[in-house]
């Protein structure tokens, strides 16, 4: 009361008068304030810095708890408002958010299997040429069922196959077909109407097992469509972006159509390591993952409004709603104030520990403003991103130009090149790979490529042909086993006698390094350091393998935890043994983009770390504030801890160490450690 500030408000509810000392923090939630935290005595008292800092911490919680009901209400409000206005009410459908941004159009479906109802196929050209068509296409796919059935393991996914080929085989829609063919169809018409009626036919019976058949119906004739050379996915027809949905999106779909086509992405089946996410974000693709549920509502709405920054689909959204949304994805993604101005050169620390920050690329895209983002190099070049949708495997030309092109967008940084890794979640339209029961743990990257020792060498062949045009390196993907990394490093040997002989001027240092991803390596680091020059952990990989949870799969995304004990153990391990062994060490998982596991690498010792183009200021900028020494003690509490949740605590504290010392980082790291919570990865 003695403040001269004090005013006394008649409430005798509120009993001011009994108060002398008083606290208020505001409650966030990103900008907004949702309410006031306060702390009085009744015996006066000097609030110290601590006091203020602990109630930071505690109302940053209970804004991230709180946030929710705001949204209700907010939606509620919204839908009474959209009501009463327009008759038509908006609604929201809560997911994960893969990718930021904010971005509003029509739902398409793609990929994820043929829509027969909207796909383009090509008008007849006679009776006698659609015939043959439609006879070579169903022997190749017969062919291909009989051999997938001879390679899949589980007897359930066999008997699909053969009663696929049955249905391929039944002679009354071999009929339907041929009448629709005489008709004037082309053959792959003939296919989709057939298909089409039987799908229908199926899926309004009311026995549920006659329904489910339908899905049999639309895969084999995907597949015959496909055998005919119609694509799983058309281009959308005009101008306009997308919103493409579907169960899952194959990178080689979104790689085709491109930004230019696809403004946003809803899928249910891929997580945030997916490959189609990570190349969603390269291309500043905001990306969500929805309940299956939700999905076919999708489908039928005119318009969606996806916020992939709090993983958000508005269905059919006011124009009023459009404009709230938009203006806060924008706020969200802007750097705190103060943000760097000059991101060139390593960051340093306050207390002068130096980082380089590099960049992860795959795409020409990434280059682009190259020199805003500032990476001290390109610490990962992913080859195979460039060759998913072509239709064959490019020639030792095409590969020697495109890598010398890389090389001279990277402006005299050194380049890391991957070489393919191609399996798992990658398959190029232009190779062949048996169907595997667990393709993420089968003959996919250096495993594939070593198999195909031709395709290998072109690879390597282009790759030493260009060493001498910059600086960079060679760092070879998934490799589990000393030997082969030996192997390989036995067919560079041969390509450089080749090369000598030829007369072809190239690096004979060209650096040969290795991604630690497989767990194998945690115990041969020794082994492989005697022939790998560096190594680069690619954690993307390494979590997905230490902690049993599949990358991709939305199911155990709970389980894959960078921020577990386990992994950040594992990390230290793989650090220390690079150091005792004399070799550099980088990460280039998208973890490294994640504020607070940069915090923890450089906590550890990692010096450099790569993340992908919109992640380097980010990262950069808190480099710049955080202080190495409270780094390295997170880094030491957080590998000692028992779980993934006493790491969050140990985040928590930090955080309010922060607030005494540097609030626009706190603040930062704060809404990013929400988003860490609300990703359901506790
Ligand atoms: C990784 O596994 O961390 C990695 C960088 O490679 P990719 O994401 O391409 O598998
Ligand atoms: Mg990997």
């Amino acid at each position: 009361p003695s403040h001269p500030n004090f005013r006394f408000i008649p409430d005798l509810e509120l009993r001011e008068r009994a108060f002398h000392s008083y606290l208020g923090v505001p409650i966030l939630n990103g900008r907004r304030i949702l309410g006031v935290l306060v702390v009085q005595t009744t015996t006066p008292r000097d609030f110290r810095r601590e006091d203020i800092a602990l109630l930071n911490t505690v109302s940053s919680q209970i804004g991230a708890a709180v946030a929710p009901i705001f949204r209700r209400w907010d939606r509620q409000a919204e839908g009474k408002k959209d009501d009463a206005s327009s008759g038509e009410g908006a609604r929201i459908v809560r997911g994960r958010s893969l990718a930021p941004g904010c971005f509003q159009g029509s739902p398409y479906p793609m990929g994820g299997g043929m829509r027969l109802d909207t796909i383009f196929t090509p008008p007849s050209r006679g009776v006698e040429i659609e015939n043959k068509a439609i006879r070579k296409a169903t022997r190749k796919v017969i062919g291909n069922l009989a051999r997938e059935a001879r390679s899949v393991s589980g007897t359930e996914g066999r008997a699909l196959l053969i009663a696929q080929t049955v249905l391929l085989q039944d002679q009354e829609l071999g009929r339907e077909v041929q009448g629709r063919i005489e008709d004037g169809a082309s053959a792959a018409e003939a296919i989709r109407i057939t298909a089409l009626r039987g799908v229908r036919m199926l899926e309004s019976h009311a026995d549920p097992r006659f329904a489910a058949r339908a899905m049999d119906f639309h895969d084999i004739a995907g597949r015959v469509l496909r055998a005919l050379g119609i694509e799983s996915t058309q281009t959308p027809p005009g101008k306009e972006k997308i919103v493409g949905i579907s169960k899952v999106v194959f990178p080689g779909d979104l790689l085709r159509m491109g930004p230019e086509k696809v403004g946003a992405i809803i899928n249910t089946d891929q997580g945030i390591h997916s490959h189609t996410v990570i190349l969603a974000r390269s291309f500043g693709i905001p990306a969500v993952q929805l309940p299956a549920a939700d999905l076919e509502e999708l489908r039928h709405a005119r318009q969606l409004l996806v916020d992939g920054t709090e993983g958000i689909v508005v269905i059919d959204p006011s124009p009023e709603i459009s404009d709230r949304f938009r203006t806060r994805a924008e706020e969200t993604i802007s750097l705190p104030d103060g943000g760097p101005s000059d991101l060139s050169g390593p960051v340093r620390t306050p207390d002068g520990i130096e980082v380089r920050v590099g960049l992860n690329a795959g795409l020409f895209s990434d280059f682009e403003q190259i020199e805003s983002y500032g990476p001290d190099d390109i610490g990962l070049y992913r080859t195979e991103i460039a060759f998913m949708s072509r239709d064959t495997m490019p020639s030792l030309k095409v590969q020697t130009a495109h890598y010398r092109k890389v090389l001279e967008m990277g402006r005299g940084r050194r380049l890391t090149f991957r070489t393919f890794d191609f399996g798992g979640d990658k398959v190029p339209l232009s190779l062949k790979f048996e169907s595997e029961e667990n393709p993420m743990m089968g003959n996919r990257s250096t495993r594939y490529m070593l198999e195909h020792e031709d395709l290998f060498r072109k690879q390597l062949k282009a790759l030493l042909t260009v060493s001498a045009s910059g600086p960079m390196s060679i760092l070879l993907p998934m490799i589990s086993t000393a030997e082969e990394l030996n192997l390989v490093l036995d067919i560079i040997n041969s390509i450089k006698n080749d090369l000598d002989r030829t007369g072809v001027e190239f690096d004979r240092d060209l650096p040969v390094g290795v991604m630690l991803e497989v767990p194998s390596v945690l115990f041969i680091m020794d082994a492989l350091s005697r022939s790998a020059e560096f190594f680069c952990v690619g954690s993307n990989d390494l979590v997905q393998y230490l902690m049993a949870a599949d990358r991709s799969n939305p199911h155990v995304a709970r389980l894959y935890q960078w921020h577990h004990p386990a992994v950040l153990a594992a990390l230290d391990h793989l650090l220390k043994k690079c150091r005792s062994n004399g070799r550099p060490v980088t990460l280039c998982g998208e973890m490294a983009g994640n504020p607070w596991a940069a915090m923890l690498l450089v906590g550890m010792g990692y010096d450099h770390i790569s993340v992908d183009s919109h992640s380097i200021p980010i990262i950069k900028w808190t480099l710049k504030q955080a202080r190495g020494e409270m780094m390295k003690r997170l880094a030491e509490a957080s590998i000692r801890a028992s779980s993934s949740t006493e790491v969050i605590e140990l985040f928590y504290g930090t955080l309010a160490e922060l607030w005494r010392e540097c609030a626009p980082l706190a603040k930062m790291l704060s809404s990013s450690l929400d988003r860490l919570r609300s990703d359901r990865l506790l």
